[in-house]
C-alpha cells in the first residue's frame, strides 16, 4: 500500500478518521488505517469535496491582473486620477487595459473620451456587463490596421467610434503576443480549496481552448477544467480539458429571432451537447424558456446567472429541468447599485436561490470572475446573508442554510445543482481540507479555514 493517508480528519460527521488515498482515489477510510504511505495530518479538520466554480471566464480573471479596475471610481475625475495614475507606471505608447466601467461613473465613452484620457497610450476599457470594450484611437489604429470587425461600432458618417460589441475573440487574436498569466490565478483558486473549474465564456475558440489546456498540462492550473464554447470545440485526446454544454449568450438590446434560437439549440443537439443559457433580465429568460419549450430540454442544460426570475417563471424552470447557475455575491457586490436601479417590485427577483431549490429547481454556485469576486466563500456568505457591501438585504427570503451553501460548489462538474458529491471510497481525491470541523466552519465561512486542496490525490495547495 502506497499512496497518502489524511490522518485525524472528520467526514461527513465523523470526526477522527484516515483517508488513505491511492491513484488519484480515495481507497479506504477508517480509524488509524496502518499503511506505510506518507502522512498529512488533518489535525481533526473537516475534510470535504474539492468546491467546483461552475461558472468562471478563466482567460479574463487572469488577465485582470494587469489590468486597472473602475469598479469604484463615481464621476469624471476619479476616472481621469485612476487612469493617469496607473499611465504614469508605462512607458508612452504602452497599453493599458481597464475593467468594470459603467455609464453612471462617467457617461458613455467613446474613441474621442479615451483620447483625452490617454493621448499617448493604448487604452481599452471594458463595460462592467463584459460586453462592450471601448478603445482609444491609438489603440483602434493599431488593432485595427488590417480591417475592422463587424462588432465595431461606427458613427453616421462611417466613423469607427472605438466602441467594440462582443469583440472579445477578435481583441485576443490582435493581442495574442502577450497571452493572460494563468498560474497565479491558478494558485489563489486552489487556496480557495477550488478543484474543478468550468469556464463559460462563449468566446472559447480553439485558440483559447489551447491555452488552457497547456495551463491545465504544465501546472499552471492544476484544476479539472471543463470548457463551454458557442462553437463546435473538440476534446483533446489527453484529457485536458471536457467540452461542456453551448454557450448561448443573448443581449436584451438585440434579442435574436426565436427561431434562431431554436436552431442553435439543435445545432447543440446535433454537436452531443447540453446548452447553456446566458440570462441576466426578465426578457433573456422569457425567450430562454420559450426557446426551450420549442426545442425541448434535456438534462445539463442551464440557465447562466438567472439574474431576474419572476416568480411566474418558477414552475417552468422546474418542469423544464433546466438548473440554475446562480451567483450569489453580486447581491453583495452590486447590491446597492441593484437597489437604486431595479423596480422595488422586482428586486425579490435578483439572483434567487431559496425559492427556486423549494421549487425542486436545481440551483449551482459559481463566481462569474472577473465580473465578480473568485472567491467561492464570499459567495457563500452572500447566499446566507443577502447583504449588500453596506449591508442593506436584498431578498431575505432567498436565503439559504450555511451547509445548503457550500453544497451549492459541491455539484458534480458535469451535473451542477445535482447531488452533493461525498468523501468516500472510489471517489476521486478531489478534496479540500478545513482548518475545522465542519460545525465550526459553517459558523463563519471564509476561504482562510482552506488548510490544503487535493487534486487527483496530489497535494496541490497547503497551508499551516
Ligand atoms: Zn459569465
Amino acid at each position: 500500500m502506497g499512496g497518502l493517508i489524511l490522518r485525524n480528519v472528520e467526514v461527513a460527521g465523523r470526526a477522527g478518521l484516515d483517508v488513505r488515498i491511492d491513484g488519484g482515489r480515495i481507497a479506504e477510510i477508517g480509524e488509524r488505517l496502518p499503511g506505510p504511505g506518507a502522512d498529512f495530518d488533518g489535525r481533526g479538520g473537516a475534510l470535504i469535496p474539492g468546491l467546483i466554480d461552475h461558472h468562471i471566464h478563466l482567460l479574463a480573471t487572469a488577465a485582470q491582473a494587469r489590468s486597472v479596475r473602475l469598479d469604484d471610481v463615481r464621476n469624471a475625475g476619479e476616472l481621469q486620477a485612476v487612469v493617469s495614475r496607473a499611465l504614469a507606471a508605462r512607458p508612452p505608447g504602452g497599453w493599458l487595459r481597464a475593467t468594470g466601467y459603467h455609464e453612471r461613473m462617467a457617461g458613455d465613452l467613446d474613441r474621442d473620451v479615451l483620447d483625452r484620457l490617454a493621448p499617448r497610450h493604448r487604452l481599452r476599457v471594458q463595460h462592467q456587463t463584459g460586453s462592450l470594450w471601448v478603445l482609444n484611437s491609438l489603440a483602434l489604429d493599431e488593432l485595427t490596421a488590417e480591417g475592422a470587425p463587424a462588432e465595431a461600432e461606427r458613427d453616421p458618417a462611417g466613423r469607427l467610434t472605438g466602441r467594440i460589441w462582443r469583440g472579445d475573440a477578435w481583441l485576443r487574436e490582435r493581442l495574442a503576443a502577450e497571452p493572460p498569466e494563468l498560474a497565479p490565478l491558478g494558485r489563489s483558486l486552489k487556496s480557495y480549496g477550488i478543484t474543478g473549474l468550468t469556464d463559460t465564456s462563449a468566446t472559447t475558440d480553439a485558440q483559447a481552448a489551447a491555452l488552457l489546456a497547456e495551463a491545465r498540462r504544465s501546472g499552471a492550473l492544476p484544476q479539472r477544467l471543463m470548457l463551454m464554447s458557442a462553437g463546435p470545440l473538440g476534446a483533446p485526446p489527453d484529457g485536458a480539458f471536457e467540452v461542456g454544454p453551448v454557450k448561448v449568450l443573448l443581449d436584451d438590446a438585440r434579442l435574436p429571432e426565436l427561431d434562431d434560437f431554436v436552431a442553435r439549440i439543435e445545432g447543440a443537439r446535433g454537436q452531443g451537447r447540453a446548452v447553456a443559457v446566458h440570462c441576466v433580465t426578465a426578457g433573456e429568460l422569457a425567450m430562454t424558456l420559450a426557446a426551450f419549450e420549442l426545442a425541448g430540454a434535456r438534462p445539463g442544460d442551464r440557465v447562466e446567472h438567472g439574474g431576474v426570475i419572476p416568480a411566474e417563471a418558477i414552475p417552468a424552470l422546474k418542469r423544464l429541468g433546466l438548473t440554475v447557475v446562480t451567483q450569489s455575491a453580486f447581491v453583495f457586490e452590486r447590491g446597492d447599485r441593484y437597489l437604486a436601479d431595479v423596480e422595488p417590485a422586482e428586486q425579490g427577483d435578483l439572483y434567487r436561490c431559496a425559492s427556486l431549490l423549494a421549487a425542486g429547481v436545481p440551483v449551482a454556485g459559481s463566481s462569474d470572475a472577473p465580473y465578480a469576486s473568485s472567491d467561492p466563500w464570499l459567495g457563500m456568505r452572500a447566499a446566507i446573508a443577502r447583504r449588500t457591501r453596506s449591508g442593506q438585504p436584498i431578498g431575505l427570503g432567498e436565503r439559504v442554510a450555511p451547509r445548503r451553501a457550500v453544497a451549492l460548489y459541491l455539484g458534480d462538474q458535469r451535473a451542477p445543482g445535482g447531488p452533493v458529491r461525498r468523501v468516500e471510497a472510489g471517489a476521486a481525491a478531489d478534496l479540500c481540507l478545513l482548518r475545522a470541523p465542519l460545525a465550526e466552519a459553517l459558523a463563519a465561512p471564509d476561504a482562510e479555514l482552506v488548510r490544503a486542496t487535493l487534486i487527483g490525490g496530489e497535494v496541490a495547495f497547503a497551508r499551516d
